[in-house]
């Protein structure tokens, strides 16, 4: 059973802009304990799957063409109530719509290019970190 415990990544356009640190910082600077990271680079499968929920909305092909054109930073974080406390750091999707001081108020472009991803409960928390660093099993 996994608690406390989330998912995330510095999306390409937060990579390519030099983001990482200032990003990375400020995780560190909320309580967040990075328990697990990696630069790597989504394929297309790797996206189609990771966003497999999406796959009827208008923007899931955009969605996919973002994710996969550059690298990201992929991350597991620990912190009590991480999911709820990281959704609350990162800001709403619409960075028109975030709060001031929020990651995504910070960093991100659009809607789509929003700089970072969050997992939006426990159980995705697992889901995600394991596509990530455990081979697609569930941790
Ligand atoms: N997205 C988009 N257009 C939209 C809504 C979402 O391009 O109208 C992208 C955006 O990158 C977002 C991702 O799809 O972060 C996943 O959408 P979701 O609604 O799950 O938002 P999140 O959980 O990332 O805030
Ligand atoms: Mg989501």
């Amino acid at each position: 059973m996994v608690t406390n415990r989330t998912f995330t990544m510095l999306k390409p356009d937060a990579v390519e802009k030099g983001h990482i640190g200032a990003i990375l910082d400020k995780i560190t600077a909320s309580g967040f304990r990075i328990v697990a990271m990696k630069l790597t680079q989504m394929t297309t499968a790797d996206a189609k799957e990771f966003y497999a929920i999406h796959k009827e909305r208008p923007f899931y092909g955009e969605l996919v063409e973002y994710m996969t054109r550059g690298p990201i930073v992929a991350a597991i974080l620990e912190k009590n109530n991480a999911v709820e406390d990281f959704r609350t750091i990162i800001g709403a999707t619409n960075p028109e719509e975030a709060a001031e001081g929020t990651i995504r108020k910070l960093y991100a472009t659009s809607i789509g290019e929003n700089a970072i991803h969050g997992s939006d409960s426990d159980e995705n928390a697992a889901i995600e970190g394991a596509f990530h660093f455990a081979g697609r099993e569930m941790f």
